[in-house]
């Protein structure tokens, strides 16, 4: 039998990750040991239950995790394509943000007052992404949500445009989908929205200009939300002149930009904002900027700047639904400051894109070794395979593409043989200290995998 486009065998399937679970156990007992403690005070054994979903009956416990590697508790090495879906993007505890952040450390690490590194990591990001302004959160969901706070403020009105399957971190207006007659609707399993989201939001399709328009003619949005490339339901790109037409209707009807660049920063050193010389209004970027130290921004324009000076009362603004107590601490801008200046530099950019060309390379020889209809996407320093022939140009396609049971299958396949890839995607992201013989050990077991996965399908 075959499901969708993959041409899979599901029988074959089936017992493939049957014997793979088999073989993760057994390898893994120390993690599993741990698991089991876990249980007695988690629900599910995880500190947060998405962590649940990992392949493999349990989560893999980590020992310790440096550049781009990790080692489990079990004492097993592995090549970390995930890098923390980001959050390790400029690899596992640069030298750098360690020295930076240990300094710090000894010398407070919050006291609700501004230290000097904030000077130079606005000045810094202004620069990067090319808007005037900035302030600080701990998240990039916080980052979003002050955004879009801002913009309901700025314009009066209420509502927020979304893309079909778009992420943005736990930000309840996002939680959004178009349904069959394309009405916006809550997305499967919205836990305990405060409304439903058809209230707060109108969701469109990527790439499609028309719908967008339409969205936005009503007159009632306050805000834009977008990646400038979808990364979250696999990578969907941009058609041509896409963000710039987004620009151009956001400012017809007088609605806020927020470029999240949260993920796309894996296209340069200023995201595609900076490398395709987009305008947003604010750009929200969070995880990887302080070196896996928590910590998340967005920028804004002057306009903007001015006008939230003009329309916040002092004596409200410690209540009025922006803020944080930790926001802005001295350890995560001492680990901004040392990862931007010195880590996330163009240097590291040109280290990491061609291995995720050489990754992708790899992956596609494979794919076309064996037939698969499936296809790659490629964003700078992150690339990904999805199970349809071609590549898809909004969410709706990317996740009619997606196939649960097959994915767990590779993640856990390739888990066995010590490599990790980013869950809920076939994603792999480099990083500065990620190598070529990295790549090489993906490629070699992706062509192994595919070929026995195939020879029966
Ligand atoms: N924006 C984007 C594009 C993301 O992918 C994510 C998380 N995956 C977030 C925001 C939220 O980041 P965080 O969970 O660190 O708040």
């Amino acid at each position: 039998m075959t499901v969708g486009s993959t041409s899979v065998d599901r029988g074959h399937l089936s017992a493939l990750l049957d014997r793979e679970r088999a073989a993760f156990r057994a390898a893994r007992p120390r993690s599993a040991a741990l698991a089991e403690r876990s249980r007695q005070h988690m629900p599910g054994g995880v500190p947060m239950s998405w962590m649940v979903k990992w392949p493999g009956d349990f989560p893999v416990f980590v020992d310790r995790a440096e550049g781009a590697h990790f080692t489990c508790v079990d004492g097993i090495d592995h090549v970390d394509l995930c890098l923390g879906d980001t959050g390790a993007m400029m690899g596992h505890s640069p030298a750098a943000t360690v020295a930076a952040v240990t300094e710090q450390l000894s010398r407070g690490i919050t006291t609700m007052l501004p230290t000097e590194d904030a000077i130079a990591v606005s000045a810094g990001l202004a620069e990067r992404f090319g808007l005037p302004f900035w302030q600080f959160t701990l998240t990039a969901t916080d980052a979003n949500r002050h955004a879009i706070r801002y913009a309901r403020h700025l314009t009066g009105r209420t509502k927020v445009v979304v893309h079909n399957f778009c992420y943005h971190g736990s930000v309840d207006e996002t939680f959004a989908t178009l349904d069959d007659d394309r009405r916006t609707t809550d997305r499967r399993n919205n836990i305990g929205p405060p409304v439903p989201t058809s209230e707060t939001t109108r969701v469109v399709e990527f790439n499609d200009v028309d719908g967008l328009e339409k969205a936005l003619a009503e007159g009632d949005v306050a805000a834009i939300l977008v990646e400038p490339a979808l990364t979250n339901i696999g990578i969907v790109l941009p058609d041509p002149g896409y963000n710039e037409a987004v620009r151009e209707l956001a400012t017809k009807y007088g609605v806020i930009l927020i470029n999240d660049e949260t993920h796309t920063i894996c296209a340069g050193p200023g995201g595609i904002t900076r490398r395709d010389n987009l305008h947003p209004d604010f750009l929200v970027i969070g995880k990887s900027i302080g070196g896996g130290i928590p910590c998340g921004t967005f920028g804004f324009t002057a306009e903007v700047a001015d006008r939230i000076a003009r329309s916040v009362e002092l004596e409200d603004i410690d209540v009025g639904g922006i803020g944080g107590t930790l926001a802005g601490n001295g350890l995560s801008m001492a680990a901004m400051q040392a990862t931007l200046e010195q880590v996330m530099t163009q240097q590291a950019f040109d280290h990491m894109i061609p291995l995720a060309d050489a990754w992708a390379d790899g992956v596609q020889a494979a794919i076309d070794a064996t037939g698969a209809p499936w296809h790659l996407s490629r964003l700078g320093a992150r690339a990904e395979y999805a199970f349809s022939a071609v590549p898809s140009r909004n969410g709706r396609e990317a996740a009619d593409a997606d196939d649960f049971e097959l994915q767990q299958y590779l993640h856990l396949y390739a888990l066995n043989r010590g490599i990790l890839l980013t869950p809920f995607h076939n994603m792999a992201l480099m990083s500065p200290a990620t190598t070529r013989a990295d790549v090489d050990a993906h490629t070699q077991m992706f062509a192994a995998c595919l070929d026995e996965l195939f020879s029966r399908g």
